[in-house]
């Protein structure tokens, strides 16, 4: 059971890393991908683009894993593996986790700028905003620090000069969640075309999410 739990999620997140080129959020090497297994999680390895990326080459790290662990230096997981343990770590109710450097999200992040609330999909990130973290280098404990505290009560967020990470209780919702955070991205540099755009209150804010606490869900299933 669990050796056939682990296929399906080598293979799952082979299929996501596809999935996020396809959809255009991500090329080339950049972004990664992890899924949470057992004491631990499945993460892509370093500098491996998608379409070059095995079941095989899939690396498993324990949740407590720090930087002294030999598997860093054998398996070479994802640089941004601290970002992917400190998520999994801190939110038991996540599964997994992507990080883009999907484009207009991106030239929102690089202005260093939060989503605000101009679609009433922003709450599918979970509240009124989609924070941006501030800068930090790639691979660093501070860049993860950082992306912890901007995900706070939120399953998404940005990483000013670099990208997105999004949560989600499966690989599809966590690569959904990334797709939407880039729409949104576009949906507000297009809609700052015609002037500052209006944005949703407070109050039309917290009916959404209260919506969104039944939405698209059968009713035995709410959590
Ligand atoms: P990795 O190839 O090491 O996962 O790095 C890509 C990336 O996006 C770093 O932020
Ligand atoms: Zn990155």
């Amino acid at each position: 059971m669990k050796a056939a739990q682990e296929r399906a999620l080598r293979r799952g997140i082979v299929e996501t890393s596809l999935e996020m080129e396809r959809l255009g959020i991500n090329q080339g090497t950049s972004g990664n991908v992890s899924a949470r297994l057992g004491e631990g999680f499945l993460i892509t390895p370093s500098g491996v683009p998608a379409r070059e990326l095995r079941e095989e080459g899939i690396v498993w790290l324990p949740l407590d894993v720090d930087d002294d662990a030999e598997v860093l230096h054998v398996k070479r997981p994802s640089s941004e593996w601290r970002i992917h343990r400190d998520i999994l770590r801190a939110r038991h109710e996540m599964h997994a986790v992507v990080h883009t450097h999907s484009t207009a999200a991106t030239a929102m992040a690089i202005h260093g700028r939060d989503i605000p609330a101009l679609h009433y999909m922003v709450a599918a990130a979970g509240g009124d905003s989609i924070r941006c973290a501030p800068y930090a280098l790639f691979g660093t404990q501070l860049l993860s620090d950082h992306a912890l505290k901007a995900l706070q009560d939120r399953r998404a967020c940005l990483l000013a000069h670099h990208g997105v990470v999004a949560l989600g209780d499966d690989l599809a919702r966590a690569v959904w969640l990334a797709h939407e955070v880039e729409v949104l991205a576009r949906q507000y540099l297009l809609a700052c075309q015609l002037g500052p755009p209006p944005l949703l209150s407070d109050v039309q804010m917290e009916e959404v999410l209260e919506r969104f606490k039944t939405y698209g869900r059968p009713r035995h299933a709410e959590r």
